[in-house]
């Protein structure tokens, strides 16, 4: 998507707020004994009464076999994203680490947000992991201006999780939104700064550090969707979506 007018940038900029008073209220339900599915069903409920709909519920990634069954995406310690809500009894317990992922459909604008919660008190490793990796998003926002090239992005992310002695899980990524869940480009959270595509004002973008506490390779579940470390290590993902303005970036589901 590429915001053309002030009537579009109204529209995502709403469509952003309302994302991020819903994740605000989730982030607060998270405690030991909550489960995934009571989350999806409140997250559901919220965004529905704010007259707006799931944008993740019914929709099909390209390659997957079937379409996702719920609202959000709930991915506990060695989940990495995509992890089903609603399929299986998934209890919260004191000291893991939980991604809460979502999309929100306003007006016809899709807005991207992820975070990653501890539940109760975690270990040193996770508050590091999620410190990192958070801080790999803000830094992937800050490279994210007109005339700089995709790979500043990539290059930012990459740096910052990987200075903190974490892994990049590089076969997941960000993507353009707006429009759609997923549109061009795919934005990796690894590269070479000043490669890639130039960045112009106006672009819609979701980005999305996915970090492992240790490599990052990844195996997906017979449900489609989990993906999970293949070594079992922690993973942690945080998730904005951004306007592209003269000379910075907005963030939207702030
Ligand atoms: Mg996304
Ligand atoms: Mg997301």
């Amino acid at each position: 998507m590429i915001i053309k007018n002030e009537k579009e940038r109204a529209t995502l900029i709403e469509a952003g707020k309302r994302l991020a008073r819903v994740m605000e209220t989730l982030r607060a339900k998270v405690r030991p004994g909550v489960t995934a599915e009571e989350l999806d069903d409140l997250a559901e409920q919220l965004i529905r009464d704010g007259g707006d709909s799931p944008a993740f519920l019914g929709y099909t990634p390209e390659g997957a076999r079937r379409s996702y069954p719920a609202t959000l995406c709930v991915s506990i310690n060695d989940e990495v994203v995509h992890g089903i809500p609603n399929e299986s009894v998934k209890t919260l317990k004191e000291g893991d680490i939980v991604g809460l992922d979502f999309g929100l459909i306003h007006e016809g604008v899709v807005v991207d947000s992820a975070i990653t919660v501890p539940v109760g008190a975690v270990n040193e490793e996770s508050k590091k992991l999620l410190r990192a990796t958070e801080d790999a998003l803000v830094a992937g926002i800050a490279a994210a201006i007109p005339g700089n090239h995709l790979g500043d992005i990539s290059h930012a992310i990459q740096e910052e999780i990987e200075r903190a002695g974490f892994s990049i899980v590089k076969s997941l990524g960000g993507h353009g939104v707006g429009d759609l869940v997923h549109e061009e480009p795919f934005i990796p959270n690894f590269g070479r700064a000043g490669s890639g595509a130039l960045l112009e004002e106006g672009m819609v973008l979701a980005l999305e550090p996915i970090s492992a506490a240790g490599k990052g390779a990844v195996t997906i579940a017979p449900d489609g969707y989990t993906y999970r470390t293949k070594d079992g290590s922690r993973s942690a993902h945080f998730e904005h979506t951004i306007l592209l303005e003269k000379d910075r970036a907005r963030i939207i589901t702030a």
